[in-house]
């Protein structure tokens, strides 16, 4: 005997959530299924524990989709205030760190206690450790058969996330399920990644480990202004992280070493106030000092700077700044924090995320072809995503 609800949603994580609080204030009889052990795994590992849980600038512009125009209406019908009108509410400590990004004071803790309050109140029910073994269509709607029996309504949301990070639960399955159903799924790869380097590139850079500076990154018409890490195994730091995603092997990737002055002004003003001072002493000045050591060493003739005429100062400055960064590759899916590509937008409706083709089943929050930059944004897409739906179902 099938268990009745008006909407099953399956995915504990932020879109299903925020899915399941908002349909259960409209009344709605609720069911949320996540495998894990406890809801919200990823909100409570984001932002280094401290959850950046959306960025105050959030619209089109942050995200990639094949079709750009397709999260403007559920952005803006939820927008960062709502939520953050909610974190009022429950009175969570905030702040904002940098370009809009608020952060919890304390813990993302509170954010995922405050979502299972509010779904509490809204009377939504949830089972935890409860794996999906199919998904069936047919009289009565849609039947989830897990290992707590049979469970059906005639909404399904599928709230399942992305690929990133196995360990914490990620799995293709909302991928399965729209496959199951018919619809397009465009390819995933990994997003907001560390990006690799091998052979002679990585040689280069591999003692240089831990050391960080402000770059601006370049790829594909995109470019991001932040902190640079050297890895031992290749490039992270915001920066590279946000162009990660505008990247793939073989593109063109360029940096602004020195994103913040004029590189040839700089130089000539170095070489009249010091002209006794080699390149890469002067260079030290402006970047770590290993770093600038290794360009010398490497890219760029290490002399005192009054034997260096015009001409070839102006060829250094336009090395520094449009610096070929040779990736290999990402780190992948282990440490990617989200997933680019998914279910294709053009099989859902933009104002309540449900498939064209297939009446009440939706799909929201990250397993969609819609991904957002580093810095809040990818929270904003599920709590605005799984608004939608939970105003549809
Ligand atoms: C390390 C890390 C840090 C991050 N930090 C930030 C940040 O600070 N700010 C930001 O905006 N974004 C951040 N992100 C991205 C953000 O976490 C995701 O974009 C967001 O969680 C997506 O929400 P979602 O609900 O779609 O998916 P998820 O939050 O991933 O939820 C999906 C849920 O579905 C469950 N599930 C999967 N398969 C099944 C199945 N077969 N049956 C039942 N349940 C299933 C999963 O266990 C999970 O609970 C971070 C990501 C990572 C990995």
């Amino acid at each position: 005997m099938a268990e009745a609800f008006d909407a099953l949603i399956v995915g504990g994580g932020a879109a299903g959530l925020m899915c399941a609080l908002t349909a259960g204030r409209r009344g709605r009889r609720v069911l949320v299924v996540e495998h894990a052990n406890r809801v919200g795994k990823k909100i409570l590992m984001s932002g280094g524990g401290r959850c950046n849980f959306t960025n105050l600038g959030a619209g089109p512009d942050n995200y990639l989709s094949a079709n750009p125009h397709y999260c403007k209406s559920a952005l803006a019908r939820y927008t960062p205030w709502d939520f953050v009108a909610m974190v009022e509410r429950h009175r969570i400590a905030y702040h904002e760190k940098e370009l809009g990004q608020l952060f919890c004071d304390e813990s993302s803790k509170l954010i995922v206690r405050m979502l299972l309050e509010e779904c509490a109140a809204a009377g939504v029910r949830i089972e935890v450790g409860c794996g999906v073994e199919r998904v069936r269509h047919g009289p009565g709607g849609f039947h989830l058969d897990t290992a707590r029996g049979v469970f059906s309504a005639p909404a399904l949301v599928v709230a399942t996330g992305g690929l990133s990070i196995p360990s914490m639960g990620a799995t293709g399955f909302g991928y399965d399920i729209a496959r199951q159903f018919g619809l397009n799924v465009l390819p995933t790869r990994a997003g907001l990644v560390p990006l690799t380097l091998s052979g002679k590139h990585a040689e280069r850079f591999h003692d240089l480990s831990g050391v960080a500076f402000p770059v601006e990154a370049r790829c594909n018409g995109q470019s991001f202004r932040n902190r640079m890490l050297i890895t031992h195994r290749g490039v992270s730091g915001p920066a590279i992280l946000q162009i990660s995603s505008y990247w793939q092997p073989g593109d063109d990737l360029r940096l602004d070493l020195l994103p913040a002055v004029d590189a040839f002004d700089w130089l000539r003003q170095q070489q009249a106030a010091r002209p006794a001072a080699e390149l890469k002493t002067v260079l030290a000045d402006a970047l770590p000092r290993r770093f600038a050591q290794r360009l010398c060493e490497v890219w760029l003739p290490n002399r005192p700077m009054r034997q260096f005429r015009e001409a070839e100062l102006r060829g250094i400055a336009a090395q520094l700044a449009d610096w070929p960064l040779v990736a290999s590759g990402t780190e992948g899916y282990r440490t990617a924090e989200v997933t680019l590509g998914g279910v294709d937008t053009d099989e859902l409706s933009s104002s309540t995320m449900m498939a064209r083709r297939v009446p009440g089943l939706f799909f929201i929050g990250e397993v969609v072809d819609v991904t957002g930059w580093l810095g809040g944004y990818n929270f904003q897409w599920a709590w605005a995503s799984g608004h939608a739906a939970g105003e549809a179902l």
